[in-house]
């Protein structure tokens, strides 16, 4: 078990990321979910006494199919924590809105970017907070964020979705990121 602190603004469980710190390569999921959060990891993998491969599990093997060892890059989500929600009243109108914006977030998120030279970015959600655009517009292609012109960025589907969709795109991706990773080394 890894140890656990708090946002210091809602309280939450923080999830850190996991993984080789020293990377040059860096993949981000999106939200922490319930198993994440009890492991305490970016993703959660299969239990000693479960049967169920869970979205850990599947980046894992996906992963070594292309020849990345997972344990080798660095892993972490957008998101910090769970989302958290509190209500926001302006005049008469009151919504839910996040206890921790996604600015806050992705400043912490951008942070790590400093010293990658390659970043995967794994799902819709953090596809469109980085670049704005609809994530199956850049599925598998290697894109540009501004403000970080030495990092390749690539975008692949959640791993997470292997579960009720078809794994093809998501190993394309994969493929196109190893590939590119192998170039730069030689
Ligand atoms: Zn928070």
């Amino acid at each position: 078990m890894s140890t656990h602190d708090r946002c210091d603004k809602c309280n939450k469980l923080l999830i850190h990321p996991m993984g080789n710190g020293l990377s040059p390569y860096l993949l981000v999921g999106e939200t922490p979910g319930y198993h994440e959060t009890i492991q305490g990891l970016p993703f959660a993998f299969q239990q000693k006494h479960s049967r169920t491969s869970i979205a850990g599990d599947i980046l894992k093997a996906e992963l070594l199919r292309v020849g990345i060892v997972l344990s080798t890059v660095l892993v972490t989500n957008l998101w910090r924590h769970q989302k958290s929600y509190v209500t926001e009243t302006i005049g008469k109108k009151s919504r839910q809105v996040e206890a921790c914006p996604l600015s806050y977030h992705l400043d912490h998120l951008a942070r790590m970017f400093i010293d990658k030279t390659h970043v995967l970015l794994m799902g819709s959600a953090v596809t469109q907070a980085l670049l704005d655009v609809k994530y199956t517009q850049v599925s598998g292609l290697n894109v540009k964020v501004s403000g970080f012109s030495k990092v390749r960025f690539w975008v692949s589907p959640n791993p997470a979705l292997a579960f009720s969709q078809p794994v093809g795109e998501l190993r394309l991706a994969f493929q196109r990121f190893s590939e590119d990773i192998s170039k730069k080394k030689k």
